[in-house]
C-alpha cells in the first residue's frame, strides 16, 4: 500500500496493550514508511495482559488464552511468524463444570453456553430437574421473537429455555466470559450468533442440530474438520505474545512511561500530544489513534467532543480480583479432570468461577504441583473485588477448599487485581457505539481501537486496531489522490 516518494506520514497509537499493539502493527505492515510513536504510560506493554513467573509457575493475571473461532487472533500470529507457539487445550480434559449445591458437577456434554447440541447429556445431568430439562426442550417449539429490539441476555434465555437453565448453566457461563450481569448485559453486543440462530431457524435447538449436521456431513466427506481446538495460549505465556508482536514494530517507536496528558488538533491540520511522564513533551502528528479504556478516552476527548466523552465515560465497566493459588497435587482430593468451574448465582457463593490452568494448559505449574485460580467479584459482586489481600485470600481459599477438597496451606499465592477493565455491555450498548462513532466522524484522523465497542476478547481487540489502522492508511490514500472533482454539473 505505500506509495514511493510521498512525504512521511507520523501517526501516535496511545494506549500499549494488545489493540494499540495490533493497530501499530498493522500500520506498520501495511506502510512501512509511516512513522509510528506507540505512547503507553506504563513501564510494560500489555495493558490487562501480563504474564509472572514464580518458583516455576507461570501466572497470567489477566487473560490466559483466546479464541480461535474468530480468525483475527491466529491471523496476527501466522503473520509475525508466532503460530508455531500457540498451543491447544489438553485434549484429554477438554470439559467444565457447573456448582450445583455446594458440588462440582459436569456441563453437559455439547452444551455451548445455552444450546445444547446432544440430547443424552442433558437427559442425565443432576443440574437441572426433570421439568427444567422438559422446560429447555421445549425450546423447539418457541416461537421466533418478532421484535428487533436488543433484549438483555437474561431476558433472551429465559424466554426460549426457561429461568432453570438460565439460572444454573448460562448465567454463571456467560457472567464467567463477561464478568458481568446478563439482567443488563445486551444479547445482540454479546451473544450474536445466538440471536441470528434464532431469527435463522426459529430455534436454537435446531440451529445447532442442522449445524451438527452439516459438520458430520463434512467429516464424512473426508474434510479434516477444525484444525485447533476452540482456545489457544502461546506455550510461554501471554506475554510473548505481546513481545513478539512488539519486536515487529521499527527500532524506537515504543515509548514506554509516556502518558498522553492531552491532545488537542492542530491549526495546521493533523493532531499535537502532549506527553506528561519524566519528559514532558509536544508532539504533531497526522493522525491519532486511542486504544485505550473508555474512561482514559474520555478524559483525553473532554475538552475536544464533550459528547463523545460522556458516552465514553458513561460505558460500564466491572472489577475483578483473581487469586492464583499453588498446591502440591496431593493437598487436592478432587480429580481435576477438567478446566474449571463457574458458579452459579443462585449458589451464594464468593467466587465467580475457578481455573484449573494447569491442567488446561502444560508449563503452568512444576512436576508435582497445580495452580488454579479464582475469579472474584464482576458486575454482580463488586464488593468481593474490593477486599483487602488477606480477605480476598481467604475467600479464594476457603471456596477452593470446599469445592475441590483441599488441604493445607497454599505453596504460592498471587493476587491480581483487574479494577474497571471489563467493559459491559449493556442494553443499548449498540446504539451507543453508533453515537459515539457520529460524533467522532466530525474529527478528522482520530481513530478508536480497544475493548469497549465491538468485542472484549483478545481476538476482537485486535479486529478493533486493525480495523482503526485500515481506516487511518485509506484516508492517507485518499488524501494523497483526491477524487476526480465532478464535472457534470
Ligand atoms: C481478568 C481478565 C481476564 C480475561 N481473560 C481473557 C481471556 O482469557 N481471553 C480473551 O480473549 N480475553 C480475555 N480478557 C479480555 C482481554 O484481555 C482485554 O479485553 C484486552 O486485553 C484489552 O486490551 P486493550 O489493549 O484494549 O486494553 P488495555 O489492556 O486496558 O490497554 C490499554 C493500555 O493503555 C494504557 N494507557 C492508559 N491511559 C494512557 C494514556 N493516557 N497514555 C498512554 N497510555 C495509556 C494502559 O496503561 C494500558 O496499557 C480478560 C480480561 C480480564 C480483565
Amino acid at each position: 500500500m505505500s506509495e514511493p516518494n510521498r512525504e512521511k506520514k507520523r501517526v501516535a497509537v496511545i494506549g500499549g496493550g494488545i489493540s494499540g499493539l495490533a493497530t501499530a502493527h498493522r500500520i506498520h505492515e501495511l506502510d512501512p514508511n509511516i512513522d509510528i510513536l506507540l505512547c503507553e504510560s506504563s513501564p510494560r506493554l500489555g495493558g490487562t495482559i501480563q504474564t509472572e513467573r514464580r518458583d516455576g509457575f507461570l501466572l497470567e493475571w489477566g487473560a490466559d488464552n483466546f479464541i480461535t473461532q474468530l480468525p483475527w487472533g491466529l491471523s496476527l500470529c501466522r503473520r509475525i511468524g508466532f503460530e508455531d507457539q500457540l498451543i491447544p487445550t489438553d485434549s484429554a480434559h477438554r470439559q467444565a463444570f457447573v456448582v450445583r449445591r455446594g458440588r462440582l458437577r459436569k456441563i453437559p456434554e455439547g452444551f455451548v453456553i445455552m444450546a445444547p447440541s446432544r440430547i443424552w447429556p442433558v437427559v442425565v445431568t443432576p443440574i437441572l430437574s426433570p421439568l427444567g430439562k422438559l422446560r429447555m426442550a421445549w425450546e423447539y417449539f418457541v416461537p421466533a421473537y418478532a421484535e428487533q429490539e436488543d433484549e438483555s441476555l437474561a431476558s433472551f434465555v429465559i424466554r426460549r429455555f426457561g429461568r432453570e437453565t438460565y439460572e444454573r448453566l448460562v448465567q454463571p457461563l456467560v457472567g464467567g466470559i463477561y464478568t458481568g450481569d446478563p439482567e443488563r448485559l445486551s444479547v445482540q453486543m454479546t451473544m450474536p450468533r445466538f440471536v441470528d440462530m434464532e431469527h435463522q431457524y426459529g430455534s436454537l435447538i435446531r440451529a445447532v442440530w442442522a449445524q451438527a449436521g452439516r459438520k458430520r456431513q463434512q467429516q464424512s466427506k473426508g474434510s479434516s474438520g477444525a484444525r485447533y481446538s476452540m482456545f489457544v495460549a502461546p506455550k510461554g505465556g501471554m506475554d510473548t505474545l505481546i513481545d513478539a508482536i512488539a519486536a515487529r514494530l521499527p527500532a524506537g517507536s515504543v515509548r514506554l512511561q509516556a502518558p498522553v496528558t492531552s491532545l488537542q488538533s492542530s491549526p495546521e491540520g493533523g493532531w499535537k500530544i502532549r506527553l506528561g511522564g519524566d519528559r514532558e513533551e509536544s508532539i504533531h502528528v497526522d493522525a491519532v489513534v486511542l486504544a485505550l479504556k473508555a474512561m482514559a478516552a474520555s478524559q483525553l476527548l473532554a475538552s475536544i467532543e464533550p459528547t463523545a466523552a460522556q458516552l465514553l465515560a458513561e460505558i460500564p465497566h466491572a472489577s475483578c480480583s483473581i487469586v492464583s493459588l499453588g498446591y502440591r497435587r496431593d493437598q487436592i482430593s478432587h480429580r481435576l479432570d477438567g478446566f474449571g468451574f463457574v458458579v452459579p448465582l443462585v449458589e451464594n457463593r464468593k467466587i465467580l468461577s475457578g481455573s484449573f490452568s494447569s491442567v488446561k494448559y502444560p508449563g503452568r505449574a512444576p512436576e508435582g504441583k497445580v495452580l488454579v485460580r479464582a475469579f472474584v467479584g464482576g458486575a454482580c459482586q463488586p464488593e468481593l473485588a474490593a477486599l483487602p489481600d488477606d480477605q480476598l485470600l481467604a475467600v479464594a481459599q476457603e471456596e477452593f477448599s470446599q469445592l475441590l477438597g483441599i488441604q493445607g496451606e497454599p505453596l504460592l499465592v498471587n493476587i491480581a487485581r483487574q479494577n474497571h477493565a471489563m467493559p459491559q455491555y449493556y442494553v443499548g450498548h449498540k446504539q451507543r457505539v453508533q453515537q459515539i462513532d457520529d460524533s467522532l466522524s466530525r474529527l478528522p484522523g482520530l481513530y478508536f481501537a480497544g475493548n469497549a465497542y465491538e468485542g472484549v476478547g483478545i481476538p476482537q481487540c485486535i479486529h478493533s486496531g486493525e480495523q482503526a489502522a485500515e481506516r487511518m492508511i485509506q484516508s492517507f490514500q485518499e488524501i494523497a489522490a483526491p477524487a476526480p472533482a465532478d464535472v457534470s454539473s
